[in-house]
């Protein structure tokens, strides 16, 4: 594994912006299920209801009300809000903080990313800890949010505010989707990690940076559809070979 580090390490520092993509995978260390694939929560019980979004449009009051009610966990390994950040994530922030990442795109809504010191990311299904106007698009932390009216009003714009999690049936919000391209187009190299990339559009933007002659690095315990067009594969849990990559990336800098 240390001689592929070793390659990938060798590409990060050549490139002119490299930017990453990672999905639940990185966040499978700090003990949250994924929703697809083995051990998935969705694998196990099935997908949700893919009117998610037309039901909050059509009564947004009703799902505040069902937001608001106390439940039980709702299956996740651990609470996520009891998850912490992994050598995963701490690598890719400490990466940022080297000036070798510009970017992080990540699939995760849970937050972790920003609790490792990521600062630069790009959330495309939103994170769990925010509230978002579904009018404006302007976003809120969730603590801390006048809740006396429901659905909560927008202070911004006056729109009602729900969850900024992306749903089923929900359109990634245009903000963020058109700054994830336009970082994808920028790139030179990709590092893809703990995502097989498949489910669209974060599928679209390793295509974009291969597309104009970038890159692509994968971290991910097996080989997957994304593997064969991949110039670097590290196949390992990104919690353990991130940290080597750094280390690698701090040796060969100097
Ligand atoms: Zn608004």
């Amino acid at each position: 594994m240390e001689a592929v580090i070793e390659d990938a390490a060798r590409l990060i520092l050549s490139a002119e912006y490299v930017v990453a993509l990672t999905g639940a995978g990185v966040s499978v260390e700090s003990g949250i299920r994924p929703f697809r694939g083995p051990g998935g929560i969705w694998t196990e019980r099935g997908e949700p209801s893919m009117d998610g979004y037309r039901r909050i449009m059509a009564d947004p009051k009703a799902y505040w009300e069902n937001r608001l009610r106390p439940r039980s966990r709702r299956g996740f390994g651990i609470s996520l809000a009891d998850a912490k950040p992994n050598p995963g994530h701490l690598a890719l922030a400490e990466m940022e903080e080297m000036g070798v990442l510009r970017a992080l795109i990540t699939q995760n809504i849970d937050d972790l990313h920003n609790r490792a010191g990521s600062r630069n990311v790009l959330e495309i299904h939103g994170n769990r800890t925010k509230l978002r106007c579904v009018s404006c698009n302007a976003r809120f932390p969730f603590e801390g949010f006048d809740l006396s009216e429901l659905p909560p009003k927008c202070p911004e714009c006056g729109g009602f505010v729900k969850g900024d999690t992306v749903m089923f049936g929900e359109p990634i919000p245009v903000d963020v989707l058109n700054r994830c391209i336009e970082e994808s187009e920028h790139s030179d190299c990709m590092l893809v990690v703990g995502t097989s990339a498949v489910v669209h559009p974060a599928a679209s933007l390793p295509l974009l940076v291969k597309r104009s002659g970038g890159h692509l690095i994968e971290v991910n315990p097996m080989e997957t559809e994304l593997s064969p067009l991949c110039d670097v594969c590290i196949f390992a849990p990104s919690g353990e070979a991130l940290p080597i990559l750094v280390s690698a990336l701090k040796r060969l800098k100097d």
